[in-house]
């Protein structure tokens, strides 16, 4: 079968690092975005230039018939997803009694329905040919607590309970699941917390830098490669939280 990758969010950040590496090892690559289309377009351009195969398709993961379209787009063009990576994600740093509803529904929508609403639509095929690799995002946050993130915090932990529980439910069929939880990673989503901030957490780093993107795609590599590991979760944050 033919080595299919989704990669959700690949626009930029950890999500372009993972679907870059993916497609120089092998892997026909799908680049979904939200917004920025002219970074995913430019992406595509980059890996057809370098000889890979690669495609983009517009779609909120929150959606799930946005989903759908992009899975049937995906399947029209490269074939079925054999592995798909659950990356897409979004953060906002607030305290707790200042949450509104929206922001609440939307956070868990994109983060974990994201990851409900991907590997749905793509799993009856990987039943079918009983082989199939899931990887989900997490974050150091879906295992310890994190003031000022409660709802970001709480989709990633759920996102490992929904890796586990997936995880058991389809080893059976051949298909894999598992999770990779980054620590503080050099991307646009950690820019909201200011140069200060910033400039103190790297510090309380015990290798004085932050995480490069690629340094995640390299663990998502892994596991997408690693044929008899499944319902675990790998951590990639430079030994910040043991
Ligand atoms: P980022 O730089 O903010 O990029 C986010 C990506 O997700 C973009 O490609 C964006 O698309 C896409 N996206 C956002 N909402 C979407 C939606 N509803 N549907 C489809 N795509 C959507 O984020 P990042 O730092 O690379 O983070 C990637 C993942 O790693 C996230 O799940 C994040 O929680 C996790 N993570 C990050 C860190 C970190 O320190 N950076 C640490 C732990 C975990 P557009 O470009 O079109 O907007």
């Amino acid at each position: 079968m033919e080595k299919v990758a989704l990669v959700t969010g690949s626009s930029r950040g950890i999500g372009a690092a993972i679907a870059t590496l993916l497609a120089h090892e092998g892997w026909a690559v799908c680049i979904n975005y939200l917004e920025q289309r002219k970074k995913a377009e430019a992406l595509v351009a980059k890996l057809r230039t370098e000889g890979c195969v690669a495609m983009c398709v517009q779609a909120d993961v929150a959606d799930r018939s946005s989903v759908d379209a992009m899975v049937r787009q995906i399947e029209d063009a490269l074939g079925h997803v054999t592995l798909l990576v659950n990356n897409a994600g979004i953060a906002r740093q607030q305290q707790f009694q200042d949450v509104d509803q929206e922001t609440w529904h939307r956070i868990l929508s994109v983060n974990l329905g994201g990851c409900f609403n991907c590997s749905q639509a793509v799993i009856r095929p990987m039943l079918r040919e009983h082989s199939g690799c899931i990887i989900n995002i997490s974050s150091i946050w879906g295992s310890h607590g994190a003031s000022c993130e409660s709802v970001y915090s709480s989709s990633k932990h759920a996102i490992i309970g929904l890796t586990r529980s997936l995880a058991a439910e389809f080893a059976p069929s051949g298909i894999r699941v598992n999770c990779v939880a980054p620590g503080v990673i050099e991307t646009d989503m950690i820019q909201a917390l200011g140069e200060e901030t910033l400039a103190v957490l790297r510090k309380e780093m015990p290798f004085r830098r932050f995480g490069t993107p690629e340094e995640v795609a390299k663990s998502v590599l892994h596991l997408a490669t690693a044929e008899y590991i499944t319902g675990q979760v790998l951590t990639v944050d430079g030994g910040f939280l043991f």
